[in-house]
């Protein structure tokens, strides 16, 4: 119990029975040939059926109490930290990442592996671990991962590139098998192509990025990425959130496009200093890329009955994948609205998207609102105000759960988020996007 990477809880799920099953479900590696011939000592012949008398012997057997309250108290004051192992075939090497948390998903992992540079970064609350190495012999930079969710075990898989036996994983680097709070851990950025780049409205841009093979990242729904780029010799960072390249594409089939890519809805200021600079960028130039930030949280959305957008102009962008997520995955859904603010109608991004996506679910609606129309325009005009939310924000039922979601220039969030407290939504109830 004391060697067992994943300690006395994980061993004694399979205590008094037959633990075949467990061990097929997180220790596939562990392979006969390669480690378990040692250890045979005959076939099983027999299931053994266990008595509850004989389960209660054998706790105290064991030594095993109840747990009592000190372990409580410090379950209660954060993660504890994860541990890591690792083994080896003649053709692979598997990490194996042993954080003992229930909620651990593919969104929790984040790899970057670059030449014999291997960092693996899990994050676990508002916590970070780090697993930083360079590798004691060449590998492929990609790498498959795993996450054993029940369990909290988290799997990578590099394919050696010389079938040798290593002796040892690494060398550490830098803060390696540390696990600190996330906002004392360093930004990380990893250099991703431009793929294409395509015009949406006269001043907005859809730019596709690809993930550098070795790298492994995907970004939470509502979560943004900081874009680092050296202009006139000083290094600058603005922060830029991922969406879909499509809103009717992802949303007939989520999974379409592989993880290796990012779709990043950018408006160009012609005087601003970030965003000409990525205007020039070629096909197959480089940008860097953070790893994910923000707080919005996709359990949010759990039983959510309606969502509500307030967006304006580019303040679109988080709500397109929190849209998708909640058509497709909240089966408790009866509407969701999204008001959406622009100057004038060719500023209104994905409009005929929009159109078409509110034509074929009849719970989405969409409502264009513009600050400077031409005199055709008959929709809604003006800025975010008291009367236009307060017929929008109609519930579907009296107690529906509900969540409003606001996004945009600063003083349209900020005057929004005032008019919704006197319109009596809950703090629970909003949720402001902002830097
Ligand atoms: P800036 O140099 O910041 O200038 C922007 C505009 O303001 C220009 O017109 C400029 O002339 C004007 N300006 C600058 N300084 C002043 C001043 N002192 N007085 C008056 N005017 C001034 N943007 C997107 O397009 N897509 C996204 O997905 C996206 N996601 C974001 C996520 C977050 C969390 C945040 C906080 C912002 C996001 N943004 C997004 C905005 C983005 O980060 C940049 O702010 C934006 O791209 C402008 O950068 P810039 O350096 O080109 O412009
Ligand atoms: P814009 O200048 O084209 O304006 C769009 C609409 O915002 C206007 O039509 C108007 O209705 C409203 N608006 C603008 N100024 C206002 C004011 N002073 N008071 C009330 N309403 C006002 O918008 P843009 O250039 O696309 O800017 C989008 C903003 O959204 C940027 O500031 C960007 O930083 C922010 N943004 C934030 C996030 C985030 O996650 N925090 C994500 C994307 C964009």
């Amino acid at each position: 119990m004391e060697y067992h990477p994943g300690g006395e809880d994980e061993l004694m799920r399979a205590a008094g029975s037959d633990g075949t099953d467990l061990f097929d479900q997180v220790h596939r590696w562990v392979n006969y040939e390669s480690m378990l011939k040692e250890c045979l000592v005959g076939r099983m012949a027999v299931k053994p059926t266990v008595s509850k008398d004989y389960q209660e012997e054998k706790k105290t057997l064991n030594g095993l109490l109840p747990k009592g309250p000190v372990t409580e108290i410090v379950a209660k004051e954060g993660p504890s930290s994860p541990s890591y192992d690792w083994f080896q075939t003649d053709s692979l090497v598997t990490i194996v990442i042993y954080t003992k948390q229930k909620d651990i998903t593919l969104d929790s992992v984040i790899i970057d592996h670059q030449d014999d540079c291997f960092r693996a970064e899990i994050i676990i609350e508002d916590y970070s671990y780090l697993m930083h190495l360079r590798l004691s012999h060449k590998t492929e930079e990609d790498s498959s991962v795993r996450v054993v969710e029940n369990v909290g075990k988290i799997e990578i898989v590099l394919e050696k590139k010389e079938n040798t036996s290593w002796k040892f994983l690494g060398h550490p680097l830098e803060n390696h098998n540390s696990f600190t709070p996330k906002k004392d851990a360093g930004m990380y950025y990893r250099k991703c192509q431009l793929i294409s780049k395509e015009d949406v409205t006269h001043n907005t841009k859809l730019f596709c990025l690809k993930l550098p093979p070795g790298s492994h990242l995907h970004i939470p729904i509502g979560q943004h990425v900081y874009f680092q780029q050296t202009i006139g010799g000083t290094e600058v960072v603005k922060p830029y959130t991922p969406m879909s390249n499509s809103l009717l594409s992802d949303f007939k089939e989520p999974t379409l496009h592989s993880n290796k890519f990012l779709f990043f809805l950018i408006k160009i200021y012609p005087s601003g200093l970030f965003t000409p600079e990525l205007d020039h960028l070629e096909i197959g130039d480089s940008v860097s890329v953070s790893s994910p930030k923000g707080n919005f949280k996709v359990s949010q959305l759990q039983g959510l009955e309606d969502l509500f957008l307030l967006a304006a102009g580019t303040g679109f962008t988080p709500m397109v994948r929190i849209l998708i997520y909640t058509l497709t995955s909240i089966p408790s859904l009866r509407k969701a609205k999204l008001m959406f603010f622009s100057k004038t109608e060719n500023d209104i991004i994905w409009r005929s998207q929009l159109e078409e996506l509110s034509y074929k679910d009849k719970r989405f609606e969409v409502e264009f609102v513009l600050s400077a129309p031409t005199s055709e325009w008959n929709g809604k005009q003006g800025y975010i105000s008291p009367a236009l939310l307060s017929e929008f924000l109609k519930r579907t039922l009296d107690k529906s759960k509900v969540l409003i979601c606001i996004c945009g220039p600063t003083p349209f969030t900020e005057q929004g988020i005032r008019m919704l407290h006197h319109l009596n939504f809950s703090k629970d109830e909003i949720h402001s996007f902002t830097g």
